[in-house]
């Protein structure tokens, strides 16, 4: 089979691979699978857990050609997204639950091979049915939306909550647009309006371009001082934390979901005077069933959100498209067919 291998920083081939056995795991035919930040960093270099080389991917769609006996109710033929993360049931936080915590953890595309290949072996339980009305456009954003679902969970989104992203790119967004299907008032920030005008697509109350208005200073003057009551940082700066503590209102929850890579300051009275709650959220938690059911309906617009899509064979395409050109890609994924 044909396969996408980082053999180096900014150097990603097409190679080929063996086909995996069928085994204990299902054989997935991969249909399509998404290019995250993750597998960006992977390409540039500066991800911390990468080792080279490594076939990518880890938002992958597919359909199963191949299903051992199993529990889990996956048959041959099943369209399906894939749960990439493997814990080990037994480090503290896995014993606690916090199985997306796990010590040894291991994702697909990151200490394992991923989805940027033909087909792939996953265990059926970690194979989860989209049913065949849902398009594959939207079934590839389904792994994002788990992480933005456990960000809101962790949160504890609830109707009418003011709420404040802060940027919009794949994982603000879909923030943003499970807290606005929550019926939470989505105000999201970002500096490139490309990605503002998809968040207005998504129906969100309010959208500023901090290109030209500094956070705090708008938020200041929009709440009159108050600030908003759920946070969520999603940008991965870490000069950004600052401002979210000026921007949460006293009582107020800060989420921060970007990879924040480098320290923070802050001002430790501000903690207590505000008695915020800071929370970091990481991978999800039995998200992908909750996920699926969400978008089987109507109130999310996940399909917005692929703004680039490339046949499997222009995979260095559209590496090198998507690192030069953060400003007008929010996602991009390969197709196998
Ligand atoms: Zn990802
Ligand atoms: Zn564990």
């Amino acid at each position: 089979m044909k396969a996408a291998e980082y053999k180096k920083p900014f150097d990603i081939e097409i190679v080929e691979r063996d086909d995996p056995p069928r085994g204990k795991a299902a054989v997935v035919r991969v249909i399509a699978t998404g290019i995250c930040g993750g597998d960006l960093h992977f390409y540039d270099g500066t991800f911390s857990y990468a080792s080279y080389p490594r076939i990518g991917g880890h938002e992958i769609v597919g359909e199963v050609e191949y299903a051992p006996d199993n529990k889990s109710g996956i048959s041959r033929g099943d369209i399906v997204v894939v749960d990439p993360m493997e814990h080990c049931g037994k480090c503290v936080p896995c014993r606690h639950g916090k199985t997306n915590c796990c010590t040894s953890i291991h994702v697909l595309g990151v200490q394992v091979d991923g989805g940027f290949c033909e087909r792939i072996a996953v265990p059926p339980e970690r194979l989860y049915k989209t049913g065949s009305e849902m398009s594959v456009e939207r079934a590839v954003l389904c792994e994002p939306y788990t992480i933005a679902y456990h960000a809101t969970e962790r949160a504890g989104i609830e109707k009418d909550d003011e709420v404040l992203v802060a940027g919009a790119g794949t994982i603000g967004l879909a923030v943003a647009d499970l807290a606005t299907a929550s019926g939470a008032k989505v105000t999201i920030v970002d500096r490139f309006s490309q990605k503002l005008n998809v968040a207005k697509q998504l129906g969100v109350f309010e959208t500023v371009d901090t290109s030209t208005v500094g956070l705090s200073d708008f938020v200041r003057e929009r709440t009159g001082g108050e600030g908003f009551y759920k946070v969520f940082e999603a940008t991965g700066n870490p000069n950004v934390i600052a401002s979210c503590i000026d921007s949460v209102c006293p009582g107020g929850t800060i989420t921060v979901i970007g990879l924040l890579a480098g320290s923070v300051t802050i001002n430790g009275l501000d903690l207590t005077r505000k008695e915020m709650t800071i929370l970091g959220s990481r991978n999800s938690i039995s998200a992908f069933s909750p996920v699926i059911g969400l978008f089987k309906g109507r109130s999310l617009h996940p399909e917005l959100l692929l703004t680039h899509r490339y046949p499997f064979v222009d995979i260095k395409k559209a590496f090198e498209y998507t690192f030069k050109n953060p400003k007008d890609v929010i996602k991009a994924a390969v197709f196998f067919q």
